[in-house]
């Protein structure tokens, strides 16, 4: 645990400089006292940063290296392009320590490009994108179609009281899950947000809302 408060640096990370300060803090601060890291190579991982340090962590590190992830309790892996993330893993060192920490079991949150990285399989991948195996899910590439096919939805999540909205961009199609896998919401007959152990995975964008409900049950459920 770090007791460095967010906004200043530590030795080998650096914290978020958070210019959403103003959004506010939840009062129970569920996330209080875990170093949470946002995997930052590449995608929309500022918005993680936001959503945890709005549920009250103490220390969010931007995860680069292979000393990031080594500080970190928790780690988030965000939406962007699966096959740029999965170069940069391996050119920056950091695929086989990722590997390690979640075969160590990591609580590990994986959106969009996220969950392609954390799945078993992934169909229309890149020939030499590598995917860490972390939940038991068979995952199509921009299986919903192009940037244009993007689309809104309301979401009925095990747990959640009232639906969650959200956006899908160029999401992974769930073509299935292993019987380890813990469906907590489907859209249109598919999985579209998956439990397995402490890997939590979503085809969507939780982070582009500020609806804070599934990161607090990341939290509440996989950490600790
Ligand atoms: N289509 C992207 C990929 O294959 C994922 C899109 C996203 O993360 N919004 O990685």
């Amino acid at each position: 645990m770090n007791a460095a408060p967010p906004g200043t640096a530590n030795q080998q990370g650096r914290w978020l400089r958070f210019h959403e300060r103003d959004l506010p803090i939840e009062a129970d601060r569920p996330a209080a006292g875990i170093t949470v890291g946002v995997l930052a190579l590449q995608g929309a991982f500022h918005e993680h940063g936001v959503a945890m340090h709005r549920l009250g962590a103490d220390a969010i590190v931007e995860v680069k290296t292979p000393a990031h992830l080594a500080q970190v309790d928790c780690l988030l892996m965000p939406g962007g392009e699966s096959t740029t993330m999965s170069k940069l893993l391996v050119s920056q060192g950091l695929h086989e320590p990722l590997a390690a920490r979640l075969a160590g079991g990591m609580p590990t949150f994986g959106t969009c490009a996220g969950m392609i990285l954390l799945a078993t399989t992934i169909l229309d991948g890149l020939p030499d994108q590598r995917s860490f195996g972390a939940i038991d899910l068979t995952v199509r590439r921009n299986g919903y179609g192009r940037q244009v096919d993007s689309f809104e939805a309301d979401l009925t999540v095990t747990g959640l009281a009232e639906p969650f909205t959200t956006v899908f961009i160029r999401a992974p199609l769930v073509e299935s899950a292993g019987p380890a896998v813990e469906v907590l919401s489907e859209h249109d007959g598919h999985p579209v947000l998956c439990r397995q152990g402490k890997v939590l995975a979503a085809a969507f964008h939780p982070e582009m809302t500020s609806d804070l409900r599934i990161h607090r049950w990341f939290v509440e459920h996989l950490i600790g």
